[in-house]
């Protein structure tokens, strides 16, 4: 495993952290037994960076992964959200940080989270995330309860003007830094250069990078879903899968300390594993890089209006 220090948390997380999204059932039924099997065998292979949030399975992620981690949890480094609870279920306010922490401590039965989340900021009214959500939440680092606060969410541009309105310690960004869709290092890049920890999530764009038909909640647009079979099929021609060219990509990026994957199964979690220090094809991902041409810069918005990437807004 390789490691890289997550900004000015000073925190060493490694390359290849652990998404507990499928660990809530959000790629489909997970049994609980082959989750913390993976989760064990995580930390075997050296991922200490462990990602979670109350809404991946309604609080069935955080429960799940508290279970597995027992007795290991001094060995990660622990992130998990708040503010968003379900599909259209959001709450931004300070009352509901400070019971959310508390929430989230007993679900995952620790006293402290290394990194507490602003989930999905593109759902909240930017000057509420900035003036009460984050305070909200400094004030909970300065009680212990969190060692460091960031944000997440899609909209890049968004992300930006946040971390730069308040200075929080990481930012959490997804699908913004694959073979599908790559501007993370123009639009985040300076903050890292600031200290912010840079963390990429969703590298196989939410499981479009892979050989299974896409999540029937998958919220890519047609035109990108339609150029993935073709990205798969031309990864084989060359002896491969796209699954290993698209994490070769994003674990050998230098603009972000770790990259967030989400595996279904150990096998999965072993194949990614293994492509840590790999380097993929450059004339493969060239002709990639030609497939995705029609569709560059294509990206999709479900927070409020406002909060709409400059490419959308309208
Ligand atoms: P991802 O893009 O890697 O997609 C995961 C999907 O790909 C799953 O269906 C998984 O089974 C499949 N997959 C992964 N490796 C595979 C392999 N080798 N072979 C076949 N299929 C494979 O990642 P993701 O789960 O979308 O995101 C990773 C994590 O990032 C999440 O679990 C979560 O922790 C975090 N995340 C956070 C946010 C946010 O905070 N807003 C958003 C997205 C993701």
């Amino acid at each position: 495993m390789e490691y890289r220090t997550l900004g000015r948390t000073g925190l060493e997380v490694s390359v290849l952290g652990f998404g507990a999204a499928p660990l809530g059932n959000e790629y489909g039924d997970m049994d609980e037994a082959e989750g913390a099997r993976a989760v064990h065998r995580a930390i075997e292979l050296g991922v200490n960076f462990f990602d979670t949030a109350p809404y991946y399975g309604r609080t069935l992620s955080e429960e799940r992964l508290g279970r597995a981690l027992e007795g290991r949890r001094d060995e990660v480094v622990l992130a998990t959200k708040c503010a968003r609870y379900d599909v259209r279920g959001f709450d931004f306010s300070a009352d509901r940080v400070r019971a959310s922490i508390d929430e989230s401590l007993r679900r995952l039965r620790t006293d402290r989270i290394d990194l507490f989340q602003v989930h999905d900021i593109e759902f909240g009214d930017e000057r509420q995330v900035v003036e009460e959500t984050l305070p909200a939440m400094r004030e909970l680092q300065e009680s212990g309860k969190a060692r460091f606060i960031g944000i997440t969410g899609l909209p890049v541009h968004m992300l930006r003007r946040v971390a730069d309105a308040f200075p929080v310690d990481t930012v959490l960004s997804y699908a913004h830094h694959d073979l599908l869709l790559d501007d993370l290092p123009e639009v985040l890049g300076p903050l890292r250069e600031r200290g912010v920890g840079l963390i990429n999530a969703s590298p196989l764009h939410l499981g479009l990078l892979t050989e299974s038909p896409p999540q029937p909640w998958h919220p890519a647009p047609q035109a990108v879903k339609d150029v993935c079979p073709r990205i798969a099929a031309l990864c084989r021609e060359h002896g491969t899968t796209v699954m290993e060219v698209g994490m070769q990509f994003a674990l050998a990026s230098e603009h972000v300390a770790t990259t967030l994957s989400g595996v279904g199964t150990v096998e999965q979690l072993e194949m990614n594993a293994a492509t840590v220090g790999q380097r993929a094809d450059p004339a493969l991902l060239a002709a990639i890089a030609e497939l995705v041409a029609p569709v560059a810069g294509v990206t999709w918005h479900e927070g409020r209006p406002e909060n709409a990437p400059p490419s959308l807004a309208g």
